[in-house]
Order: C-alpha cells, then structure tokens, then sequence
C-alpha cells in the first residue's frame, strides 16, 4: 500500500486529494489552518477563496475560461462545487464563498479515502512514497526553509515584483526600434521611444495614478532593488530617465539619435508572443495601468496580457526545479502544485492540482506521468513554468502562451478569430488526451 501525503488543502491541494481518492489511493491531507492561519485566509475551511470570489470568465475565448472548460473534462471539484453556488456575475463564474469552501471541505472531509490531518507540516515528512506540496503563496515560514534546502536557495522566491505583459503583436512596432543598450547583445529588445512632450504626460499621470492599498504582510517587500515605478517617479522628474526609462547607449536608427525617454520591452517566452516592459513593477490599480501605460505610444493600443503587482508570494524557479509532469527533476517523488509552481490565481493553481493528482496515481499504478498537450491550457501554462528561461515570473493563463495557428500555412490575423481556432483545438486535443490516456 503506497502512502501518499497532500501537504496543503486550498485550491491545488484539494484537486489533487480529490483525484487521488477518486482513483482508490490512501491520501493524507495536512492543513495547518484553523490552528495556525495564514496572513490571508480566515477560516478552517479547504479551498478557501482569501480575496475575490471570481473564478475569471465563463467564455472559452477567455484564458481562465478555456482552462475552466478544460478542467471541467477532467472532473474538476472545484468547478463542480463553484457551479452549485455560483452568483450572478455577468460573463464571470463568482461563487458564495462560504457554501463553496464549506462544500469543498465536506466532501472531503467525507470521503473514505482522505485522512484529514490538521498540522502545521514543519519538515518534509519521510515516511511516505509520494508527497505533493501545495501550500501556496503563503507557505508557513518553516516549511518555506524546509522547501529552500530541497530546491536550493536561489530557487525559492518570496514576492513577486511584476511588470505587465502584453501580447507581442498588439504592438505599434513604427513606434520605437529593436536593439540592445550599447549594441551589447542580439538585439532582443523592443525600445519604445517617448519624445519630452510625450514622457512629460506620461510622467504627471504616473503620479496621478491610483495605488493598490498595501496589506500588512506586504509592506517588507519593497527594497531598493524592487521598487514600483510609480516610486521611482515621486522620487524627482529626472530619476525614471536614469532608471527604467533611461535612453542612454540607445540610438533611434530612424534618427540616428538618442531618444528623450524610452520604455524596453524583454521577450517574455521562446517564441517571442509575450513582451513585459522592464523594470515597470508597479502597485497601480489594473485599470490605472492600462490606462497610463497606453500613453507610450507603442503600446497605444497594446492587449495587456498580464498586470503588474507587487506582493508577497512564495514560488519555486520551477524550470530549474520541476519537470513538466510536476516531479521534482532530483526527487520524483515530490510533486509541486498550485501557486508555489509559478502559476497565479485561484483556477490555474486549481488546476495544476489536477494534473498532480492524475500523475502520482499513474505512477502507482504502474505508468507513466503525464506531459499534458501544449496546444491545451493546462498543458501551455504547466510547459510555461518548467521551459528553460532566464528568471520565472508567475504566469496566468492567456492565449499568448498557446502555439499560433494557422489555415493552409496562413496566418489568422483577426483576433477573436485566431482565439475561437486556439480555443477549439485545445478542446479537441484535451479530449483526445483524456480518451487516449483513461483519464
Ligand atoms: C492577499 C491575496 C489576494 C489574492 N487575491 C486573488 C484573487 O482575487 N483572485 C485570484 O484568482 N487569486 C488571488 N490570489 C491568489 C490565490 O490566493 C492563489 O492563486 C490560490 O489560492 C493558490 O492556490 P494554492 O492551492 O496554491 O494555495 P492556497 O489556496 O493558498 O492553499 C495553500 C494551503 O496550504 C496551507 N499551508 C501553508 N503552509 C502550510 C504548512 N506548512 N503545513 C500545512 N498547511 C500549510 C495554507 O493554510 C493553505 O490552506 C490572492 C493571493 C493573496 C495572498
């Protein structure tokens, strides 16, 4: 009899449990929470929802839309449990978060296969075969050393510093040239130009911009190295022009001059479909950031596919750490799920929980774990976090990280379009991937 432990029981934590127990496998789930609370959940209770109650939009051309559909083909609890208490929310699913955590907890609590164990985990237990971490993004502080010796050091982070992504092509690329500072390089970044008249606005409504109220547990976060450019700003007119937005050893080669101001924009993946402006974390409120960040004029009508924010959240460098089936690369028999891999938000960590789940049961049983399709959400968001790249910075799900489509070799230029051909493949190829699999 193998023995498996969940360590974790919020959204990730109770996918996984909920799969393995459904698959006949012993599982047991430690939750530290009512006895030791985390600085944002409240309750005793699994899955609990600790800010909005919206799972994201219902339509498949959304990123958490598609990836709920797909979810929903992989008999997701969550999904099962937010319908039965869904709110009206226009084209978002917003659920009572009471009666769906208070559910979610029942159901598992119940169930003859999950042994319910309400203990802080403080050291990676020893005495079972698989153990799955899912203990989010605020993990208690001793396992978080516990989890920093297993991935060493430098691989376990503590905040997030983002800067907002936006889809590469909904850029006006006649609006700045590609080149590196000093020639130094390939010539792998976008610069956006600002003339003084345009950086003289951008920089009055910078300063105008409203701020996301800093919680308690996040004030320790900002530091020199980590600043919101809004910060930046307050600091003097001149400080952004020798900081993020510096021109120097940047020639416009429409002019041969340096610009007044510039914005850079960084590759974000391989294949180049996501750019996130460097050095632009910020604390803005989300509609504030489209708003003052559409007044470079590159970006004038950009799709931002990722906001910025600053805040306190514990993630591993997964493409260092994990493989794609979410082993540990040194230890495959620790599982990481849920925010801690890198992805953000209630239903990708949900849903990481699945594939967890799926994986430590095919193990089990005798087979091989699960690389899940890339042209499928779950499959794009889980090669996103564990693909060879510089730095990880967490990932939600988006339409930019799915391989493009094409008919008959042609590109699709129309947008809603090319979503609805990306959406249905990847719900044709999940579905295939579950029949072939026995999912
Ligand atoms: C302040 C804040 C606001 C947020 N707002 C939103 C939002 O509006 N929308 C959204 O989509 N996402 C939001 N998120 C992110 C969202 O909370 C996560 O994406 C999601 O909850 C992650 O699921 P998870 O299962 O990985 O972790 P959690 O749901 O956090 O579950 C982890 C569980 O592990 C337990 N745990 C931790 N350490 C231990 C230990 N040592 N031993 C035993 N148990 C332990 C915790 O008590 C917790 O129950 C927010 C996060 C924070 C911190």
């Amino acid at each position: 009899m193998y023995k498996v432990a969940v360590i974790g029981g919020g959204l990730a934590g109770s996918e996984a449990s909920y799969r393995l127990a459904n698959e006949g496998i012993k599982v047991d789930l430690y939750e530290m929470r009512p006895k030791k609370l985390t600085p944002a959940h409240r309750t005793g209770k699994f899955s609990e929802l600790v800010c909005s109650n919206s799972l994201g939009g219902r339509e498949i051309t959304t990123g958490a839309g598609l990836l709920k559909e797909e979810m929903r083909l992989l008999n997701s609890l969550i999904l099962k449990i937010a319908e039965e208490h869904s709110v009206p929310a226009g084209g978002a699913l917003a659920v009572d978060r009471e009666k769906f955590s208070e559910d979610i907890t029942k159901v598992l609590e119940e169930h003859e296969n999950i042994n319910v164990i309400r203990e802080e985990i403080t050291e990676i237990p020893k005495d079972y075969d698989f153990i799955l971490i899912a203990t989010g993004p605020l993990t208690s502080e001793k396992l978080s050393k516990e989890i920093q010796k297993l991935t060493g050091e430098e691989y376990l982070y503590f905040y997030d510093a983002i800067a907002p992504t936006v889809d590469a092509e909904t850029v006006d690329y006649s609006k700045g040239f590609w080149g590196d500072r000093y020639n130094k390089g390939e010539g792998d970044y976008f610069n956006c130009v600002l003339t003084e008249e345009e950086y003289e606005k951008f920089y009055k409504e910078l300063l105008k911009g409203k701020q996301v109220p800093l919680k308690d547990f996040e004030r320790a976060v900002f530091f020199e190295g980590c600043l919101p450019i809004e910060e930046i700003a307050r600091r003097g007119k001149q400080t952004l022009l020798f900081g993020p937005m510096k021109p120097v050893g940047l020639i416009d080669p429409k002019t041969g001059k340096q610009p007044y101001a510039v914005v850079q924009l960084r590759k974000e993946n391989k294949e180049g479909t996501l750019l996130s402006l460097v050095g632009f974390q910020t604390k803005l409120k989300y509609p504030e950031q489209k708003r003052i960040f559409r007044l470079i004029p590159a970006l004038k009508d950009a799709t931002f596919v990722r906001l910025g924010s600053i805040h306190r959240n514990t993630f591993i460098q997964s493409h260092k750490v994990l493989k794609p089936t979410l082993q540990m690369k040194d230890f495959p028999n620790i599982l990481f799920a849920g925010q801690i891999t890198g992805v953000e938000g209630y239903v990708a960590s949900a849903s990481t929980g699945i594939l967890a789940g799926i994986n430590i049961a095919r193990i089990i049983k005798g087979e091989e774990p699960l690389i899940f399709p890339k042209t499928t959400m779950l499959g794009a968001l889980v090669n996103y976090i564990t693909e060879p790249k510089k730095e990880l910075q967490p990932m939600n799900p988006n339409f930019a990280i799915l391989p493009d489509i094409k008919i008959n070799g042609r590109k699709i230029k129309d947008k809603r379009k090319r979503k609805e051909l990306k959406a249905k493949r990847a719900l044709e190829d999940m579905k295939e991937f579950i029949e072939k699999n026995n999912l």
